[in-house]
């Protein structure tokens, strides 16, 4: 009773939501036990290698000063140094940036590039926070974190509110700690410092690439062309618009798009850089000119044949998977489908492209980045683009014979192929048995 009670507590958010962390436990033990991998070999698989948590003070513009929270969850370096993100933003918690460290560990087997997992975040407002405060929040933590972040240790990138000059301010950092240029312990850097071209639209594009392999492969219900496609794009941040960018270009009907106030809709589609424009001038999506206003919720349940979060976690929850009219889920934030919704669309025979393939992009051109910048190398946007469409190519190929294979949907089988490929690496290592 006791033990139910605790459970219980641990693991349903204030929404009454599963916590990002039992999502990730749910979806790594169905693959776990169809693969019939023991107990000691999952639980040395799903727990984290080293948690750190801090607690640090910034001076803020009007000279007063503020203690910040800050995470980094490094969850496996089997396959290869931890690798992961730093997202910035208000619900930053422990759980979900375990679970976030976690997927990574996943993610980057499914993609078959050579590291582990890790996350870490700050709980902070970038919103209401100006560039100089954004500096010193993002020096204090990296000289934190100094001895515990490096090219072959752990390599921060991008995520939530970070972008290119965020990594700038953490290579340069730690540069100065480490008295030595290492251009390799960041990637989405800009590029005029070792970052990789290609890399700010990577996982856009990645996700791209792999609906094209989804279409082509026969898998897209009522599609057979990326022409014939309407789309829903939920979050129109750097993955969602370089997503909606890639779609457009290529002949899809963006027939709507969200962003944190709410969103836009027009059945005759709409031109996401007219959108982008927009959003420039007026600092919001709402207003586009012949577009119907709509709320996140309406984007989620509206008329398309694909729908795209590219968002937050748990926005696809029970009661709006029984109503969505999309035949394809592609899933270009982590974590945007409750496993409560995952069965619901499951059971309604919709076709989910899972987190930890369709948003893998960004992590392997972050691998490409690296390789560069170990090598003192640089790549041209079309070298980075063939790699990048033949490892997503490879990876959905992967995946789609998993599902063939063992007659599972493409997130369990997503994780057979990353499950087992850890595990082959804890075996070669002579961890386990
Ligand atoms: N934040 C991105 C993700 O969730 C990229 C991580 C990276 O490049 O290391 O996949």
């Amino acid at each position: 009773m006791i033990k139910k009670k605790m459970k219980k507590k641990a693991t349903i958010s204030k929404e009454g939501l599963p916590s990002a962390d039992v999502s990730a436990e749910s979806q790594f033990d169905r693959a776990a036990n169809i693969l019939k991998v023991d107990d000691d070999l999952k639980n040395l698989m799903k727990v984290p290698k080293r948690i750190i948590q801090l607690e640090f003070p910034v001076r803020m513009d009007d000279g007063k000063l503020t203690m910040f929270k800050g995470y980094r969850v490094q969850h496996s370096n089997i396959r290869g140094p931890y690798k992961g993100g730093l997202r910035y933003h208000p619900d930053v918690s422990m759980n979900d940036v375990k679970a976030l460290a976690f997927w990574m560990t996943w993610k980057c087997a499914v993609v078959n590039i050579p590291f582990g997992g890790a996350k870490g975040g700050v709980v902070c407002d970038p919103k209401k926070l100006s560039s100089g405060e954004l500096q010193r929040i993002t020096r204090r933590f990296t000289k934190e974190l100094s001895e515990n972040i490096g090219p072959d240790i752990d390599i921060p990138a991008p995520d939530v509110n970070t972008n290119a000059q965020v990594m700038a301010w953490v290579l340069d950092t730690y540069s100065v700690h480490h008295n030595r240029s290492a251009y390799a312990v960041v990637t989405g850097k800009p590029v005029e410092l070792g970052g990789s071209v290609g890399r700010a639209s990577a996982t856009g594009r990645g996700g791209f690439f792999v609906l094209q392999e989804a279409i082509a492969t026969g898998h897209v219900k009522g599609v057979s062309d990326i022409k014939e496609a309407t789309i829903a794009v939920q979050g129109f941040g750097n993955v969602g618009s370089y997503f909606a960018l890639n779609a457009y270009d290529a002949g899809a009907k963006i027939v709507a798009i969200s962003q944190v106030e709410g969103g836009i809709y027009n059945p005759a589609g709409l031109n996401p850089h007219e959108v982008l424009d927009h959003i420039k001038k007026k600092g919001t999506i709402l207003g586009f000119k012949g577009a119907t206003s709509i709320t996140n919720e309406q984007l989620l349940l509206c008329k398309c044949n694909i729908l795209v979060p590219a968002a937050m976690e748990n926005q696809i929850r029970g009661r709006i998977a029984r109503k969505i009219k999309a035949k394809t889920v592609l899933e270009l934030a982590n974590g945007p489908t409750t496993p409560k919704a995952h069965q619901i669309l499951l059971s309604r025979g919709i076709f989910l492209i899972p987190d930890i393939l369709a948003n893998a992009g960004g992590v392997t051109v972050s691998y490409f980045e690296w390789v560069q910048n170990l090598n003192h190398d640089i790549w041209t946007e079309e070298e980075v683009d063939t790699k990048l469409h033949r490892r997503m190519k490879d990876a959905y190929n992967d995946v789609a014979k998993a599902a063939r294979d063992y007659k599972v949907d493409m997130r369990t089988a997503a994780y057979i192929v990353a499950i087992a490929r850890v595990a082959e690496a804890i075996k070669l290592r002579g961890i386990y048995p």
